[in-house]
């Protein structure tokens, strides 16, 4: 099953929380990454840009098995929730984007990531990744893209 998953920094070595997230993403399967985009902070704006990027993964985890590996990857990443704001400043953020073509809505799980739409800097490099994605309801990646405001 392939799986999408969003990567996000902007503490530190930005560059190097993103390898570093990569290499452990490699442990679990065979990864693809998108290229490193630098983006402006949505909501929470008074904070550094971020380093964003997404990677393909095929894996035989199951979606709720993945999403403990990407919290425990953030976690020996450096990543304290504990002290952290909402959409503040993070070392490494990773999100289950897409499980395959599953739907799942789980307290604590929710497939498609919801706000994926809404989000240039998932999109575009979802899209890189590959330009047929759809959502499970058929929705193209790339639609959703051209039809983003700003
Ligand atoms: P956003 O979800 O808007 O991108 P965020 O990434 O800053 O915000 P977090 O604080 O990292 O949010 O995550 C909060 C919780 O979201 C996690 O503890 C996790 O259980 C839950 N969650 C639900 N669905 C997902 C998903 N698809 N990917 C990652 N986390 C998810
Ligand atoms: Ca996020
Ligand atoms: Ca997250």
């Amino acid at each position: 099953m392939l799986a999408y998953i969003g990567l996000g920094t902007n503490l530190g070595d930005r560059e190097l929380n993103l390898r570093r997230a990569l290499a452990r993403l490699e442990e679990l399967g065979s990864v693809r990454a998108s290229s490193f985009r630098e983006t402006d902070p949505v909501g929470v704006i008074d904070q550094p840009r971020f380093l964003n990027a997404a990677a393909e993964l095929e894996t035989e985890l199951p979606p709720r098995e993945l999403l403990e590996r990407l919290l425990e990857i953030e976690r020996e990443l450096g990543r304290e929730r504990a002290t952290e704001r909402r959409w503040g400043p993070r070392v490494i953020d990773l999100d289950l984007l897409l499980s395959g073509q599953e739907a799942i809505d789980e307290p604590g799980l929710t497939v498609p990531h919801p706000r994926l739409a809404d989000r240039r800097f998932v999109l575009e490099p979802l899209c890189e990744l590959n330009e047929d994605l759809t959502l499970p309801d058929g929705t193209r990646i790339r639609d959703l893209l051209g039809s983003q405001l700003e």
